[in-house]
């Protein structure tokens, strides 16, 4: 923030802080002007029902103001409205000496008073308290002037103007420093806004990556099991398709028909759990952060081929694109298809068990720090927030049961990993899903 805008700034808030100060400060100055009946009563008191007259008068005046004060105009005007205020008290008290005593009232003690207080108790500029001040004493001079003894004796004159003239300039060098100590403050509370404000991004983005450190964890853990599972199971599973290989050799097997029909079933079965097995393994033994191999390709043409072979999935979906000119990427282009079939044919699916209407997945590719980012975004029945972080364990399916194995994401999670970037879900409700993925530009 610059010096201007703080002090641009500083100022509309000092309007508040000066309306309210000023009736404050009206507020005491019309109960001070009241109860100085009192020192009426003490000093002159043959002039008691006059001082009282224009003490309620003056009063009354300094009332007004504070009723322009409340108004849109006040606002505006609020430091002169205030040394209006300011002033009432000083003439009544000019008025007062010129009557009485001139030079040798005491009264001018008031006028004084009020120079000090307008410095300490009223957020006043230093040039309003500075001509406040000069006034204060212009109205002491005058007073001492229409006074019918004129300014006599000269030496009690010149000590009380230069106890007045004091009195201005300390209050003003008072104002002063009170302005500037304001300023500080504001700025500080300005800097505080800033650095809370700043604070708060740094915050959010820490949580985003705290999330994003847990996704990889879980699915760093899960591979660990998953490779420590595979282990266990391959090998169970290659003897008994060994075993089942030489049980169909077996002339019982070959003469009994039901004997081989339940061999071929055995068979089926431990082929399919292979397949699971072998999709599993891209999963478990990937390797985040190595080297990423592959040759360059286009990767428009990869996203070509991958709407064509989902092209039956696909029917009655609108299919956009936004791309840049060039796409050539390094990696693996089959794998890339793959995953690129895995959302296309998970967003048309999931449109398609929601009935959403209009269904249309519209893909962005876009360059951002020499890495090209792809999201494929549908307008289906979007993920559960509770789903969302589980949509890339293996197994994890919201499909019936023999639909869907829950594999797809959990694979394609790996091949991007694979191609040093990440894959990960964002989702509204109700309103639209979108998987975003990076690859590195090919040099
Ligand atoms: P499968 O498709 O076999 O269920 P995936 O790993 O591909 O396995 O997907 C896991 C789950 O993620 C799906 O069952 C589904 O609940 C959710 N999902 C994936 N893509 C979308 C999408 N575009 N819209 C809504 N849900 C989705």
């Amino acid at each position: 923030m610059s010096t201007n805008q703080l002090y641009a700034g500083y100022q509309s808030e000092l309007v508040d802080f000066r309306l309210a100060f000023s009736r404050g400060g009206a507020y005491t100055a019309i109960v001070l002007v009241l109860l100085g009946v009192g020192l009426d009563y003490g000093q002159y008191p043959q002039q008691q029902f006059p001082f009282a007259v224009a003490r309620v008068v003056v009063s009354m005046l300094i009332a007004g103001v504070v009723v322009v004060l409340y108004s849109a105009a006040g606002r505006r005007f609020a430091p002169w409205l205030t040394l209006t205020w300011l002033l009432l008290p000083q003439i009544m008290i000019a008025w007062m000496i010129s009557q009485t005593e001139g030079v040798h009232s005491p009264y001018y003690v008031g006028l004084n008073l009020a120079i000090f207080a307008s410095g300490i108790a009223l957020p006043f500029g230093l040039w309003q308290n500075l001509v406040f001040g000069v006034l204060s004493y212009l109205l002491y001079v005058l007073a001492c002037l229409f006074h019918p003894g004129g300014i006599e004796p000269l030496g009690t004159f010149i000590v009380n103007s230069l106890f007045l003239l004091f009195a201005a300039a300390a209050s003003a060098v008072y104002t002063y420093f009170n302005e500037r100590a304001r300023f500080m403050l504001f700025r500080l509370k300005a800097e505080v806004a800033e650095k809370n404000a700043e604070l708060e991004a740094i915050n959010r983005k820490l949580v985003d990556i705290k999330g994003q450190m847990l996704q990889q964890e879980k699915m760093a853990a899960i591979g660990t099991l998953a490779a420590g599972l595979l282990h266990e199971v391959n090998n169970p599973v290659n003897f008994c398709l060994m075993a089942i290989e030489v049980a169909m050799e077996e002339p019982q097997a070959k003469e009994s028909e039901s004997l081989t029909e339940c061999l071929v079933d055995a068979k089926q079965g431990m082929q399919r759990i292979q397949h699971i097995v072998s999709d599993l393994k891209t999963f478990a033994y990937r390797k985040p952060g190595a080297e990423v191999e592959g040759t360059p390709f286009m990767f428009e043409k990869a996203l070509d081929s991958s709407i064509r072979l989902t092209a039956h999935e696909l029917r009655g979906v609108k299919v956009t694109r936004e791309l840049p000119a060039d796409t050539l990427v390094l990696g693996d282009e089959a794998a890339i298809i793959g995953v690129l079939i895995n959302l296309f044919s998970n967003a048309a699916l999931a449109m398609r068990k929601a009935g959403t209407t209009a269904p249309a997945i519209h893909t962005t590719v876009r360059w951002a720090e020499g890495r090209l980012h792809v999201t494929v975004r549908d307008n289906g029945p979007g993920i559960a927030p509770e789903h969302l972080a589980r949509v890339f364990e293996p197994f994890f399916t919201t499909r019936e049961v023999g639909q869907g194995l829950g594999l797809g994401l959990s694979i394609s999670y790996a091949v991007i990993e694979r191609h040093g970037g990440q894959l990960f879900a964002e989702s509204e409700l109700g309103q639209w899903a979108a998987f975003s993925f990076d690859l590195p530009r090919a040099e």
